[in-house]
């Protein structure tokens, strides 16, 4: 039974395509990990030896010996946890500032700035440990498949930055994959179920929570498209804050202390009991001899659990809204939601998911709802629960490797930039270049003049995020560029980022006048001074009002020192020939007067204004001086 719902039939390609070679689809979960395969029209999931099709993104490092990946791993980690490494995509590809103390407490060790996990004296990198899991996945694949398997689509959040997605690649090639993409978790799994048989400009909205990861996703079909309109999410909300609150609740009714293996322990017993509630209503949670002889039982209900659960659960609500706001469509404009994610086989999550988006009545029972049979009739969208919502995306990342091989030629597929990408300008305002939910790969550039006279140095400081000060945003790296000596505002130095395939963001700049360029891929993880993503967004809702009177001020002390540069030197050379002189001058210090408040935006206006009008005939003067020269020039002037 299972096994049918994790296999799709793809539409046959229309022209011969010769096979070049198998492209696998790889999902490295934060807690769970799959590799999937299109044979012969078919996708599926590669099972191990045991039958077993997830792998847990567990690696246990033994003193001796090689590392013990899945499994075995997973089974150490209450014995040995401090060598045994879970949850590590939490990690990759991101600096100790980035995650907030409370995600580091793992029960293993992080050290240094770029989180590498202590092993006794040595060190392993979360990078080498994804390559571990990658590395145990490829090996599967070769045993089913009988052959060398060396080319994988791996998929990633959709809110992953540049660097999450660059430490996913280099993993991936350590474990000896040529990654011939990298995509987003919520498309993959919309392409897992068939979306490109929905009518013509269906919507979609994937509700994707998983081990330690939340993703909400809108998708538009265009002409046998998909579009992605908007993405919003939490790279550090998932089925393990659930697990952490069944915890706590346990921990509390252990008396003593919990050491680490203990906790490992009980956490271990949280999760199964929470598996077990979402087929069951009550579960007993038994840890025979917690310390010495004393054993420990309690029995845990669904309704207990969803107490548990529901502050987690909730908060996913604020992401669908926020995707939908940004998507610009209403919840009963959405043709279907698809729950992908072990963590939404939970009876709370569908119902509640149900009820945010206003789904049509949905059968309980997974198999009655099926993409093309016309069961979306009522009002609101379909709860599509049509694919093992823990599979879902690695089946999607196979058959985008089915298409990328040639073995698929009728589908394509589209993703977006998460966050906005620009560049700081004078002031150290963002400059953004290419928007937040930009559909990739794309280009786009824009011309830069030098700050000040003779500047022979241009700073280009490449940023991510949405807030207006460029300090509030994410360094994502920054390179200066030999520039033509000019006079202020006369250099041009032209900009161009493009993002290709795999979400990556190539910059180029260039002096026009020397023709003078560098391009610089943005990819060290060390170099990335990111926040949380999640963070980003919200902070820039958050602070949209006092962002916004922070450029506008900017902006307007820029033209206010302009004017008063212009003024002084107008007055330097002009004095004798005015009679306003003194008003001028006066004029002059209320605006510089103003600049000093450093935030009283009316007074500044009304000063520069004043300004303007006192500087007229300075003006008129130094337009007749400038002619007058001109006129001589030309001799047509004695
Ligand atoms: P990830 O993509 O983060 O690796 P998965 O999609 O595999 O995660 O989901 C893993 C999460 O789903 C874990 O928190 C796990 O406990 C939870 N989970 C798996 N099966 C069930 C289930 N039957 N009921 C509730 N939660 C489940
Ligand atoms: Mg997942």
């Amino acid at each position: 039974m299972s096994n049918r719902k994790s296999k799709i039939v793809i539409r046959p390609s229309s022209h011969y395509c010769p096979r070049v070679s198998t492209i696998v689809g790889i999902d490295l979960g934060t807690t769970r990990s799959a590799i999937a395969v299109v044979e012969a029209g078919m996708a599926g999931l590669l099972a191990d030896a045991e039958g077993q099709r997830l792998l847990p993104s567990v690696v246990h490092y033994p003193k001796d010996g090689i590392p013990i990946v899945g499994w075995p791993a997973l089974r150490q980690r209450a014995l040995d946890p401090a060598r045994t490494i879970y949850s590590v995509k939490r990690f990759i590809g991101q600096r100790a500032a980035d995650v907030p103390e409370p995600e580091r407490q793992v029960d293993y060790t992080l050290t240094g700035n770029s989180l590498a996990v202590k092993l006794g004296e040595e060190t392993v990198s979360p990078e080498a440990v994804s390559a571990e899991i990658l590395k145990s996945l490829k090996t599967r694949a070769e045993l089913v498949l009988e052959t060398e398997i060396t080319r994988a689509v791996i998929t990633v959040p959709a809110y992953f930055n540049d660097a999450q997605r660059q430490a996913t690649k280099r993993a991936g090639e350590r474990a000896g994959f040529t990654v011939e993409r990298i995509l987003n978790e919520p498309t993959a799994a919309a392409l897992a179920c068939g979306l490109e048989k929905l009518p013509e400009q269906a919507r979609v909205a994937v509700y994707d929570l998983g081990g330690g990861t939340f993703d909400l996703s809108i998708l538009e079909l265009r002409e046998g498209v998909f579009q992605v309109l908007a993405t919003h999410g939490n790279t550090r909300l998932g089925g393990d804050d659930v697990d952490q609150r069944i915890l706590d609740w346990l921990l509390e009714q252990i008396d003593g202390d919990a050491d680490v293996t203990l906790r490992a322990r009980v956490r271990e017993a949280a999760e199964a009991a929470k598996v077990a509630l979402s087929t069951e209503t009550v579960t007993t949670i038994q840890l025979p001899f917690i310390s010495g002889d004393t054993s420990f039982e309690c029995v845990l209900t669904r309704e207990k659990l969803e107490a548990l659960a529901a502050p987690v659960i909730d908060q996913t609500r604020t992401h669908c809204r926020h995707a939908l706001a940004d998507a610009g469509v209403k919840a009963a404009e959405l043709n279907q939601v698809i729950l992908v994610g072990g963590q939404t086989r939970m009876p709370l999550v569908r119902r509640r998911v149900a009820e945010w988006f206003e789904c049509a009545e949905y059968a309980e029972t997974r198999g009655d709802i099926r993409l093309g049979d016309s069961f979306h009739e009522a009002d609101g969208p379909t709860l599509n629960t049509s694919q093992n919502p823990d599979e879902a995306v690695a089946l999607g990342a196979a058959i985008q490797g089915a298409i990328l091989s040639g073995d698929i030629t009728d589908m394509v597929l589209l993703d977006v930039t998460p966050l906005s990408l620009g560049l700081e300008t004078f002031g150290g305002l963002m400059n953004v270049i290419i928007p937040r939910n930009t559909t990739v790969p794309t280009k786009a550039g824009e011309m830069f003049t030098n700050a000040v006279d003779g500047q022979r140095q241009m700073l280009v400081h490449v940023l991510q995020g949405e807030r207006e000060k460029a300090v509030d945003n994410w360094s994502l790296g920054r390179f200066e560029l030999e520039s033509e000596s000019a006079k202020r505002g006369a250099a041009r130095v032209g900009v161009q980022f493009e993002i290709d395939a795999d979400g990556i963001l190539h910059v180029l700049a260039r002096d026009t006048a020397t023709g003078h360029e560098k391009v610089v891929e943005m990819k060290s993880a060390v170099d990335v001074d990111d926040t949380a993503v999640q963070k980003m967004v919200e902070e820039s809702v958050e602070h949209a009002f006092e962002d916004m009177d922070a450029r506008k001020w900017i902006e307007a002390a820029l033209k206010a020192r302009e004017a008063v540069k212009a003024g002084r030197g107008g007055l330097e050379d002009f004095a004798g020939e005015l009679n306003n002189a003194e008003a001028i001058t006066a004029a002059l210090e209320s605006v510089e007067a103003a600049l000093e408040t450093e935030s009283d935006l009316p007074q500044l206006k009304a000063a520069v204004a004043k300004l303007d009008e006192a500087t007229l005939p300075l003006a008129d003067l130094m337009m007749d001086r400038a002619m007058e020269a001109v006129l001589r020039q030309r001799g047509m002037l004695d």
